[in-house]
Parts: structure tokens; sequence; C-alpha cells
């Protein structure tokens, strides 16, 4: 083979590694649990498909439009928040004794400054209270009637409670309270936990997490949950949990988790997978795996999105499926449901 020869095929490799090596500037989860392909319809299909294509287009355009990733991990979550289909905002699930109690954290990457709330009924969107609490407060996290008080008084929109209650979620959480009745009397009484005992996790997905890159190399993650069906009064997910399940470091990468939530909670989940980037040089890929393969190991389910400053996007999970999405640089989406 002459050298030209040569030269051309090497760069013919170079191009296609190059093309391979897809840059991502957004990656959105909406929940992990039993989401098979047999129990769906076509036009519930359609209608994931549709919501979550949108919330990663609505993102997008704040990225195109020089915005911060903030901005763009807010804007995408109130697309979510706003539709039933997701269990934040306005499709959230209910605690045991039939109210709405939503949580969510947003972190800045460049800074990490962190926001969360926890337990709130009557803020329409609580991705943006969380924010609020990052930007307009100096704390990190507030929880219950003091939360929404903050929110009204810094002006977010606030809703009666019942602006939560949709039909799917009030059913759901019926048929738990029936499955937990059916196992005390099977466990004589000896009621175990709420959620360990009835081993309900799967009424809780649909969970709503993004983490976006911006134009100026800037990363932030948000997460926004209605946490999971039937919990009992005052419980708290992973979700607003920095560290848990929400973290970003520009260093690192941006992590949102889903699943359930007690496990996230005592693995650490997100910082873990950033402290292995960090301190041990794994990928964002690499680390994400070793770590939702320890909550998988533990007898927890879930998933979880991840993003690096470089673009790279990871989003391993161990149930049946997950609704997730990404989107590149120059705009092209990807929906994903089933395994
Ligand atoms: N992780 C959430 C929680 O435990 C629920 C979910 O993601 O489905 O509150």
């Amino acid at each position: 083979m002459n050298r030209l020869k040569i030269l051309a095929v090497l760069l013919l490799a170079t191009l296609t590694v190059n093309a391979q090596q897809k840059k991502y500037v957004m990656v959105i989860h909406g929940g992990a649990g039993t989401i098979l392909k047999k129990n769906m319809t076509a036009e519930k299909e359609a209608a994931y498909i549709a919501a979550l294509t949108k919330a990663l287009q609505e993102g997008y355009k704040q990225i195109q439009a020089g915005k911060s990733s903030l901005d763009a991990v807010e804007a995408t979550i109130h697309v979510m928040e706003d539709s039933p289909l997701f269990n934040a905002g306005k499709g959230a699930v209910f605690t045991h004794d039939g109210r709405n109690e939503l949580d969510a954290a947003i972190m800045n990457g460049k800074t990490l400054q962190a926001g969360a709330i926890a337990g709130v009924t009557t803020i329409k969107n609580p991705i943006s209270a969380a924010r609020a609490v990052m930007e307009k407060s100096e704390h990190v996290m507030m929880v219950g009637d003091g939360a929404d008080k903050f929110a009204k008084e810094v002006g977010l929109e606030i809703v009666d409670p019942k602006y939560f209650w949709t039909p799917e979620r009030w059913n759901g959480l019926q048929k738990a309270l029936k499955e937990d009745s059916a196992k005390a009397v099977l466990d004589h009484g000896n009621k175990k936990s709420m959620l360990l005992g009835t081993k309900n996790h799967d009424y809780k997905f649909g969970t709503v997490g993004c983490v976006a890159l911006d134009k100026a190399g800037n990363l932030s993650a948000g997460t926004s949950t209605g946490g999971m069906t039937n919990k009992k009064y005052g419980r708290v997910g992973d979700a607003p949990i920095i560290g848990a399940g929400t973290y970003c470091n520009n260093e690192t990468a941006g992590i949102s988790c889903t699943g359930w939530g007690e496990y996230y909670i005592r693995n650490v989940v997100a910082k873990t997978i950033s402290d292995l980037m960090e301190y041990k040089g794994l990928s964002v890929a690499e680390a994400a795996k070793i770590v939702q393969d320890k909550v998988a190991k533990m007898g927890g389910d879930g998933g979880l999105i991840a993003l690096d400053r470089k673009g790279n996007v990871t989003m391993p999970f161990n149930t049946e499926g997950m609704y997730r999405g990404c989107i590149t640089a120059d705009g092209k989406v990807e929906v994903y449901i089933y395994k």
C-alpha cells in the first residue's frame, strides 16, 4: 500500500470514530419501573414520546439562545411537571393518607450551589422553588409549610392542593392500599414498613430529571418528584437530597436519579458517581454503572442519567424500562422507553 492510501485509510478511521462520538447537551428521565411494551398502548407510548421530545426541545431552545444550563433544566422539568404523565408536579403520586407531597432539587455545576424543597403541597412547579431556595435564600433545603410559604413570598405560582389530583394516581393509591392490607393480613398483623412490606415500588415510577450543558460549558442537574405511592406522611426520598438523587459538578458530571429512593439515599448515589470520576479518574459511564449495580445488588431498583462536560451521556437502570432521552449539540433528539 502506498503512503497516500495508508493516509486515506487513517483519515477515514478518524472520521468514523469522531462521527461515533456524539456530543450531547441534555439528558432527561421520566422515571424507571416495570415499563413493558406488552402493557403499553400505542396511544400511551406516543404520548410519552411526545412529552419527552417536547421537554428536550424546550430545554434545547434555552441552550441555543445562549441561556444557562440552569434555565435549560428548569424549562425542561416544567414541561414534565405540567404533564399528568409523570410523577412530578401535576401527576404526582399520593401519600398513604391521600395527599400529594412534592420534592425537588437543582444544582449548579459551576458554583456547586444547590437548592432543594421537600414535602411541599401547593407549589405548581417545585423545580422553580428549589431554584429559588438556591438563588434567593441563604439555605440549601426548605421543607413543608415553610417551603410553601417561601415559594409564595418569592412570587412562584401557588395552586390549591386539589390541582395535583389525577384519577390515575388516585387509583394507584387505592391499589397500593389494598395490597398493603392484604399483606398485613398475611403477616398476621405484623405490618411492616409501608414501603418495604408491600414491595409496592412499581407504583412510584415517573419521577423526572434533567442534566444540561450550556454553551459556556457549565453543567446543571435537577430532579422533581411526588415520591412513592403510599409513602408515609412526611417521608422524603432521594430526589431533593443533594448527593443522593441529585448532584452536579463541572469537574465531573451532572446526575439525576430515579427509583426506590431509600436505596439511592443509602448509597449516596449521585455524589459517589462524581467522586469515582474525580478521585479515581473513571469515565461517567464506568462510574454510573458501578454505583447503579450496587443499588441493584442491595435489592433496590431504578436508574439514573448522567452527562459530563464533554457531552458524554449514560443512562443505566435495572428495571424493565426507564422513560429517557437526550439531545445532541446539533439538536437531534433520541427518546427511549424499554431496555
Ligand atoms: N426516587 C423517588 C423517591 O423515592 C421515586 C422515583 O424516582 O420514582 O421519592
